[in-house]
């Protein structure tokens, strides 16, 4: 039959999610990177959206796990059940092996790459290839990569910041820090403890981020405020408690900041020639973060460079990796 042979697909295989994109299909699947096993037995019990719902409501058999940590291969043949589960849902388990185009967080060591490629090839890839996150970022948020114009991209996801200047096809500098949405979580869940005497999970945290999180915590005065569960400490008992979100600006305040100062180190040390391009074009934001409230106008302000949300911020790194797919068929023919 016509149309089943080789599709090739690029993964943004993510700290919080995992993107699959489909050659000549687009992205078919946004999942949480994240896996429940059977404690017992090791048997995959369920991948994605399913397993990230069990998170702090599985009974001790179950082990809800996230295989990636700060964007590198912390549990390896987790990683693997969880590629090859995501390669079989995304092509349907029909047709032959395809060629897998992975992004990489830039900086990591040769060791870590080739886990990656071996991990992609352990799970049924037919040959598996990687490409650098915040190149692959900036690709997908439109940016003109192979100009010889300096662009900046700051990539912020669950585990790491990246931030990185690109020219002439290839990222010119870098920096990563371990500073990123679950850091934010958990300075909320803290934050809620001190002030609230209140313990509320990850989950929650995450929830109270996205809806109520401000870069600004002047801008956050103007928001309305948001009730979230947990348990209270005096009491021991379950409890609804109404939070302002200045106080979620307050939390997260101390971690943007480090985020900001990554992103001036960076300009700093950036050449004169590519730096002048970035005041002149600006700086774009990508990956979940890029979705903090106010973040683009705070990052403006430190900077004093003009900043944009890129559109659809979580694709960009998927999309720029499905796109360099193309790259695949050249290197082929080498
Ligand atoms: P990764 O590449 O590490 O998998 P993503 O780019 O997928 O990360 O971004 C995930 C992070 O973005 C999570 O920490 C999540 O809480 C955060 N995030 C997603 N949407 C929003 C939003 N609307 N506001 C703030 N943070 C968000
Ligand atoms: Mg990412």
């Amino acid at each position: 039959m016509l149309g089943l042979g080789n599709k090739n697909i690029g993964i943004d295989l993510g700290t919080a999610n995992t993107l699959v994109y489909v050659d000549g299909k687009g992205i078919v699947l946004r999942e949480p990177s994240v896996v429940a096993k059977n404690t017992k037995t090791g048997d995959i019990v369920a991948v994605g959206n399913e397993a990230q719902a069990m998170t702090g409501k599985a009974p001790a058999s179950i082990e809800v796990i996230r295989p990636m940590r700060d964007g590198v291969i912390a549990d390896y043949d987790t990683t693997v059940s969880m590629i090859k589960y995501y390669i079989e849902k995304a092509l349907g388990g029909r047709g032959n092996k395809p060629y897998v185009m992975i992004s990489v967080p830039s900086g990591i060591t040769t060791v870590e790459k080739r886990a990656v490629i071996d991990a992609a090839m352990v799970a049924g890839a037919r040959d598996a290839y990687v490409i650098e996150e915040p190149y692959a970022a900036a690709i997908g948020a439109g940016l003109p990569v192979m100009n010889p114009t300096g662009s900046m991209v700051v990539d912020m996801g669950g585990g790491t910041t990246d931030v990185a200047t690109i020219s002439l096809g290839g990222i010119v500098s870098s920096r990563s820090v371990r500073m990123a949405g679950d850091k934010l979580n958990e300075a909320i869940v803290s934050y809620i403890r001190k002030n609230y005497n209140l313990l509320i999970g990850i989950p929650s945290a995450e929830r109270l981020k996205i809806e109520a999180g401000s870069a600004s915590i002047e801008k956050a005065k103007e928001m309305r405020n948001e009730t979230v569960r947990g348990r209270d400490l005096l009491t021991g008992l379950p409890k609804s408690t109404e939070v302002t979100a200045e106080d979620i600006a307050i939390a997260i305040h101390e971690d943007l900041l480090e985020i900001v100062g990554a992103i001036k180190d960076t300009l700093e040390a950036t050449s004169p020639e590519i730096s002048a391009d970035v005041v002149d074009h600006g700086i774009v934001l990508t990956g979940g973060g890029a979705l903090i409230k106010n973040l683009d106008e705070v990052v403006a302000d430190a900077t004093q460079v003009p900043v944009t949300v890129a559109q659809d911020p979580l694709d960009c790194v998927v999309k720029g990796t499905g796109e360099s797919l193309k790259s695949i068929e050249a290197m082929k023919k080498k």
